[in-house]
């Protein structure tokens, strides 16, 4: 089985922490980095992700956020 992840384009996120709060399995940090827009971003840190899709949901930036599910491998 593989892990479910999500993608976080760095140069479409504000920072707001809204991911990171509402991420239930706290798979989400802010980096100290900073990015084209001037802000400081959000990446995933891939521990436990279940795919709830929370994240994507509560994300201001559209496209910032794409949530895939593990694949079975058989
Ligand atoms: S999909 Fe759910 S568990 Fe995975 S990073 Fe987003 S909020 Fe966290
Ligand atoms: S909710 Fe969206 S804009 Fe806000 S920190 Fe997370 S990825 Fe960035």
């Amino acid at each position: 089985m593989k892990e479910n992840v999500i993608t976080i384009e760095p140069d479409q996120c504000k920072g707001c922490r809204l991911c990171v709060e509402a991420c239930p399995r706290h798979c989400i940090s802010v980096t100290s980095q900073i990015n084209a827009l001037g802000y400081q971003f959000a990446r995933f840190e891939q521990k436990g992700c279940t795919a709830c899709g929370f994240c994507w949901y509560v994300c201001p930036e559209l496209g910032a956020i794409t949530v895939y599910t593990g694949e079975k491998v058989s």
